[in-house]
């Protein structure tokens, strides 16, 4: 039976009251979660809150980026083995927001991938299209591109990442993909996977894009979508663990 990741991605909200409260919220005895593992991938000073709340628990936390570089001269970055010092278990790379706004790259989202493997943290790789690409046809096209450079990169590793497809139209608009849309993005991407590692079925692929407690569960019913990266909804507790709870329902 398929066993679900649900991600939050708090991206640069909360602060230590609100989070502790949050992170309250999600650790209060719940039904039975056992189909499901969760985590959130906060705002890099609160790993170490995140660590202290949530450890012991079955709530994981991660990081929204981590550096391409080891360790130097790259003020205001934050390395993997600064994530790993926290016990972070995910880290995000190559979020559209990453590639837009910081002009991330596909290579150095690759080498952000290989520095978290090094070190033990689970890459979320994020891809997807935007919608002038989606529009003029070229979704298979620049989804393949982005996970061809993590492959190429990690290697034999591929195995070890997680991949989350994000069509960029999607995410904090309201508008998700439907989930055939969804699925047949995944199923692509599943089978590149396949060609870089017999472990591809067992790799975590996500679907992101205003995934909400109404659309959760007709998404992670497809075959190939095996958890969520939700945004905005992660900030709210009952919607968050209501997406935790169609997942488990499934
Ligand atoms: C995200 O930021 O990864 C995301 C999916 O956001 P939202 O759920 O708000 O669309």
């Amino acid at each position: 039976m398929k066993r679900f990741l649900v991600v939050g991605n708090w991206k640069m909200n909360g602060l230590s009251a609100t989070n502790a409260d949050l992170l309250g919220a999600l650790l209060r005895p719940s039904p039975t979660r056992d189909r499901v593992d969760i985590a959130v991938c906060v705002p890099a000073p609160y790993l170490a809150q995140a660590q202290l709340i949530c450890q012991g628990s079955d709530l994981v936390w991660g990081a929204q980026d981590v550096s391409a570089h080891e360790s130097g001269a790259y003020t205001g970055e934050v390395s993997a083995a600064m994530l790993h010092d926290f016990k972070a278990r995910y880290v995000l790379v190559g979020h559209s927001e990453r590639r837009q706004y910081h002009g991330e790259s596909s290579s150095v989202v690759a080498a952000k991938a290989q520095r978290a493997l090094a070190k033990g943290i689970t890459p979320i790789v994020c891809v997807g299209e935007t919608l002038q690409e989606r529009e003029a046809g070229q979704t298979e096209d620049v989804v393949k591109r982005q996970l061809a450079a993590v492959i190429q990169q990690v290697g034999h590793c591929a195995s070890e990442i997680v991949v989350a497809y994000e069509p960029v139209w999607a995410i904090g608009t309201g508008r998700t993909a439907s989930p055939e849309h969804a699925q047949a993005v995944h199923a692509l991407l599943r089978a590149q996977l396949s060609a870089a590692t017999a472990n591809a079925q067992s790799i975590h692929l996500l679907y992101g894009g205003s995934m909400n407690a109404s659309n959760a569960a007709s998404l992670l019913a497809q075959p190939d979508i095996d958890g969520g990266l939700v945004g905005g909804a992660s900030l709210k507790p009952l919607d968050f663990l209501a997406i935790v709870a169609a997942a488990q329902a499934l």
